[in-house]
């Protein structure tokens, strides 16, 4: 019987990805099926509901306004377009809602506001809401908790030592300290990665010793294949393997057994065949709809039909944590602080950054 572990070391964590592909499924199922229904996998929704025009320099992200790609920017979404936008994705078989604004951190003001009352509106559809803001707070994170957020999103994104070839405007500890600020609430901590950017196997290990020992370890971990867009430093970047994907996701769901492993972004290249490996390697919950914030995603049809003929079912909302209550605006017990917190600005170059924001200007 497998048991969830805080202290996995890196070389242990290589060991693990670089075993026998057999060996490695045999594992990760046998893992899976210890802690999870191994024929239920969660729906999410994930929306886009401000999009572009970010000030920061994550090398894979179309909507750093620094790069020229061919994403349409638009301005916070209304309360009632998101509803809208809710109604059919639970229509759809989503359980989970998660909405992404392209900002550096949150800032306190009507445009949080309208996000926090976001969140109370999806929360009374009975669905599950999450968030992916930037960096956050302890008193934000507590407003958020009482809207009822049940999840927020914050990527690691790769390991510690490789996070400086990809992002010159925060540092690593930056995200940890969102992640922390998080965890002083009931709200739960969804926080992975993306292979495919260029980095190392040991790289992809370090990532995960980072989220594994997080005590407690994230409830969900998503796994995401670089999309490479045009225009972004990583443009040029090789396709993820799907065997890549496969390790990846086995090693996931060994070294953290009962977190929710995503299998996110990149799927439009992977063949039903290769999802289903990675459902079989301890893969249990999927992004529906045809964009995941800006990038393509397979149609929800195609992925229903995909669940109907794997005997797939989706999971239903609050099956691991009860549904948080929502505290109306007016009865709130936390004001706006106004905070305005020293994130990092680590000041190194990364020059496939400079160069793509350099051609962006010509
Ligand atoms: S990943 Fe997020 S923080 Fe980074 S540039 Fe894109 S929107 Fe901004």
């Amino acid at each position: 019987m497998s048991v969830s572990r805080n202290d996995w070391t890196k070389d242990e964590i290589i060991a693990i990805y670089n075993k026998p592909m057999m060996d490695l499924l045999f594992e990760a199922a046998t893992v899976h099926r210890q802690f999870h229904d191994p024929n239920v996998v969660q729906v999410s929704t994930l929306l886009s509901i401000k999009t572009g025009g970010c000030p920061e320099d994550c090398g894979y992200c179309p909507q750093a306004a620094r790069y020229h790609t061919d994403i349409e920017g638009n301005d916070l979404m209304t309360v009632s377009h998101v509803k809208a936008q809710a109604l059919r994705a639970k229509a759809s078989g989503s359980s989970r809602v998660c909405m992404g604004a392209a900002w550096r951190n949150v800032k306190d003001g009507p445009e949080f506001d309208q996000v926090l009352e976001m969140v109370r509106t999806i929360n009374k559809l009975d669905m599950e809401v999450c968030c992916t803001l930037g960096m956050l707070t302890e008193n934000q994170a507590q407003r958020l908790a009482e809207a009822g957020l049940y999840a927020y999103n914050h990527n690691l994104d790769t390991s510690e030592e490789y996070y400086k070839e990809v992002i010159s405007t925060r540092g690593f500890e930056d995200r940890l300290q969102t992640i922390e600020n998080v965890r002083k609430t009931n709200v739960t901590v969804c926080s992975g990665g993306i292979i495919g950017m260029g980095e190392s196997i040991e790289d992809r290990a370090g990532m995960l010793v980072a989220l594994a020992t997080l005590n407690p370890q994230p409830e969900s971990v998503p796994i995401n294949a670089l999309v490479a867009v045009e225009g972004t430093p990583m443009e040029d970047e090789k396709p993820v393997e799907i065997w890549e994907m496969i390790r990846m996701v086995a090693t996931t769901r060994i070294v953290m057994p009962q977190t929710q492993v995503r299998l996110s972004a990149g799927r439009m290249s992977m063949s039903r065949e290769g999802q289903a490996m990675c459902f079989f390697a301890g893969a249990n919950s999927i992004f529906a709809g045809d964009k995941l914030l800006t990038t393509p995603n397979p149609d929800v049809n195609d992925d229903m039909k995909m669940f109907d003929m794997l005997g797939l079912i989706p999971q239903k909302p609050f099956v691991k944590a009860a549904q948080p209550e929502t505290v109306e605006a007016e009865q709130s017990k936390f004001s706006a602080l106004g905070e305005k917190p020293k994130w990092t600005r680590p000041g190194h170059t990364i020059e496939r950054n400079i160069e793509a924001s350099q051609k962006s200007k010509v």
